[in-house]
């Protein structure tokens, strides 16, 4: 690649860092958090990437994330930059009150910086469809009715079919497509998936109703494990009563921290980065990792993990349904009309499976993410020097 390509890429774009004060439901008290928005690369459209409520939120991991999107939006077609934003923020520890003030504050503080045709925020870790009501409604105050400035957003607010599922969708379609190619089928496949949020509650519904057995889940407040396979749709019951995987009567309780171990078929990683390290690689007993988490896997454990014949589906396909359903929405929103849960669906099938093939094309590369890496640096590289 040229120098002039690399020192772009390499650094992005533009990065804002406001500080939001939030006053407390307490009279009187205020607690000031921090909000990141980076802006890491817009040669191929608009950017695009979630916001996240999470205390660990820090400069370095949106600005990962960030550069993270430019390679997912390219990976699978989609005419998008990549971006990310977020604020240190627990939202467990704050009232709904309190979360809807930090959203209102943290969009006025951007509300110069996003626009449906310059970066489009969307869902992540900590935040939800609620979440994006609250950010198109302050935004709506400085720019009139954007619906198309943010995805993710509930259906009466110009929401779309299927964009909860989205995410969770795709990792089914990227697995399911993967053991395809191999002469083999979800069915029977035993799967432990860490974290049971959005992407994680909708990816094992969904390779549940594909036959899939999901043997083990856990999240913050622990796991939870059945050799038969849990139902899922009754731990989901749990959750919604308890907020939580632990002590569901249909599973046994474990340590989550073991779930990465479990003996497996398949491991899906879908709560946050780098879980999977150089200390951990080494005991991985799944055959596949597919990672609907953005970067749950270190480049110490890639390393390990290839070396002993563990398959990687990577993130930036694994986990591209959810933006591709944020491309929809926006489509849809630019057109103001609505398409149905099946067209939705369909076309969502119909882009992974042709992110799939380019993958597989590529015969010079060593792994899938290899692969996906290279197609990715090839379009947004095409697009800068095009315009240039
Ligand atoms: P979420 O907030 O809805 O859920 C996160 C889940 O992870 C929760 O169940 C939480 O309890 C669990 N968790 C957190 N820390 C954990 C830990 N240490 N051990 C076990 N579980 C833990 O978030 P989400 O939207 O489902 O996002 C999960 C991951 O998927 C993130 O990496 C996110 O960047 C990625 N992702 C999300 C989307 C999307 O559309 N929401 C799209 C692409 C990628």
């Amino acid at each position: 690649m040229e120098q002039k390509l690399i020192r772009r890429l390499l650094t992005p774009k533009r990065e804002v860092k406001v500080e939001i004060t939030l006053p407390l439901d307490q009279a009187g008290e205020y607690v000031t958090y921090v909000g990141y928005r980076v802006q890491h690369d817009d040669s191929r459209g608009p950017m695009k990437g979630g916001l996240r409520y999470d205390s660990h939120v820090n400069p370095d991991e949106v600005g990962a994330l960030a550069a993270l999107m430019t390679w997912k939006t390219a990976v699978v077609g989609l005419p998008y930059g990549g971006a990310k934003g977020g604020v240190n923020i627990d939202p467990r520890q704050h009232s709904r009150a309190e979360l809807q003030r930090v959203t209102r504050l943290f969009t006025a503080e951007l509300q110069d910086f996003i626009g449906p045709r310059t970066d489009i925020p969307a869902p992540d870790m900590g935040t939800n469809a609620q979440t994006m009501a609250w950010i198109l409604d302050e935004y709506s105050k400085y720019h009139g009715w954007q619906p198309a400035v943010i995805t993710g957003k509930p259906l009466e607010l110009g929401g779309s079919y299927g964009r909860e599922a989205a995410t969770g969708r795709g990792v089914m379609i990227a697995l399911s497509e993967y053991l395809a190619q191999k002469g083999e089928s979800l069915a029977g496949k035993t799967i432990a998936i860490q974290g049971f949020g959005n992407v994680g509650t909708f990816a094992a519904l969904l390779l549940q109703q594909q036959g899939a057995k999901i043997i083990a889940v856990s999240d913050v407040t622990g796991g939870t494990r059945n050799p038969e396979g849990l139902d899922i749709p009754k731990l989901l019951e749990h959750v919604a009563a308890t907020r939580g995987v632990f002590d569901f009567s249909g599973g046994e309780n474990f340590p989550g921290t073991e779930l990465l171990t479990s003996a497996c078929d398949v491991l899906i990683p879908a709560a946050m980065e780098s879980v999977i390290n150089e200390v951990n690689a080494s005991h991985i007993q799944a055959k596949i990792i597919v990672e609907a988490a953005n970067g749950p896997v270190t480049p110490e454990a890639d390393e390990i993990l290839m070396r002993r014949g563990i398959e990687l589906i990577p993130d930036v396909f694994a986990n591209a349904g959810g933006v591709i359903v944020s491309y929809f929405e926006w489509t849809q929103n630019i057109q103001g009309y609505r398409w149905t849960e099946d067209e939705v669906n369909t076309r969502l099938l119909y882009m992974m499976k042709e992110a799939y093939a380019a993958l597989r094309s590529d015969n010079g590369a060593k792994s899938l993410r290899h692969a996906a890496f290279r197609l990715a640096l090839r379009r947004v590289a095409e697009a800068t020097l095009l315009r240039s």
